[in-house]
């Protein structure tokens, strides 16, 4: 069994879908979670719901408010081991239609997210020589997609930012790794229609698209002692979709 008794976990945008799934399950495996979102009332709500939970708010896409919300989670609960860089948007148009802001939206909030907050957490991190960082990608950082050059680029990034952080941070003990999601029931692919789920489960391997519960399992594992020797590698949680 997972255990996570005694570690700290900060998961950015957990008011719902996947990343609510993550603070659920590392909070059953016993650790502490700062459940955040832009809307305060919801992450105190979430955090009520999951128990040993703290709600924050936080735009992540706000360099100057991912760092005050580090040192806030650092202040309420002692001390920060656990970091998870999930929250994400997209912003989905095919090139030649793609504005510049909706480019650096994603940007912001999928990709520097994570590595303003990674150098927050890293100074405590680094003094009780033990941290985790994980990096929620996609598989579409891996393979592309049409519509998603803002999206796909943002998740490629944050495959190169997680090998060359992993590299950075070893010999402190601070483990780097990201997790690429394939397609998961969520808020953000809620508008596909009954018959392209259909369509798209029968290109997946195992035979059904993912639920936030899937890669919850996988982010767990990454977080614990379990996976002690692995780091800066991408762990492709997708039914076999892209292999
Ligand atoms: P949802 O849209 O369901 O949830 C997004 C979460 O992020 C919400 O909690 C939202 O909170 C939060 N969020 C969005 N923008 C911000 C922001 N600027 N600041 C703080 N929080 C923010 O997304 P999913 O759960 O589907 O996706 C989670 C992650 O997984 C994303 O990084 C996504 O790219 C990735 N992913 C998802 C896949 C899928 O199929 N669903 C596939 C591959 C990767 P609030 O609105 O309350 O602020």
């Amino acid at each position: 069994m997972i255990s996570l008794t005694g570690r700290v976990a900060l998961v950015t945008g957990s008011t719902r879908g996947i990343g609510r799934g993550i603070a659920e399950a590392l909070v059953g495996c016993g650790a502490k979670v700062a459940v955040v979102g832009r809307d305060l009332a919801a992450a105190e709500r979430v955090a009520e719901e999951l128990g040993e939970a703290r709600g924050f708010a936080c735009d992540v896409s706000d360099p100057t408010s991912v760092t005050m919300l580090v040192q806030a989670v650092e202040d309420a609960f002692g001390q920060l081991d656990i970091l998870v860089n999930n929250a994400g948007i997209t912003k989905d148009n095919l090139m030649a239609r793609m504005k510049d802001e909706d480019w650096d939206a994603v940007m912001a909030t999928n990709l520097r997210s994570a590595f303003v907050a990674t150098r927050a957490a890293q100074r405590g991190m680094m003094k009780r020589r033990w941290g985790r960082v994980i990096n929620i990608t996609s598989v579409v950082g891996l393979v592309g997609n049409k519509g998603q050059a803002n999206y796909a680029a943002s998740k490629a990034g944050l495959i190169g930012f997680t090998k060359a952080a992993a590299k950075e941070l070893s010999s402190r003990n601070i483990l780097v790794n990201a997790v690429a999601p394939g397609y998961i029931q969520t808020d953000m692919t809620a508008q596909l229609g009954e018959e392209a789920r259909t369509a798209l489960s029968s290109q997946i391997p195992l035979g059904r698209l993912g639920e936030s519960r899937d890669i919850a399992g996988a982010v767990a594992f990454l977080a614990s002692d379990l996976a002690a020797y692995i780091t800066g590698q991408v762990l492709v949680v997708d039914g076999g979709m892209v292999m």
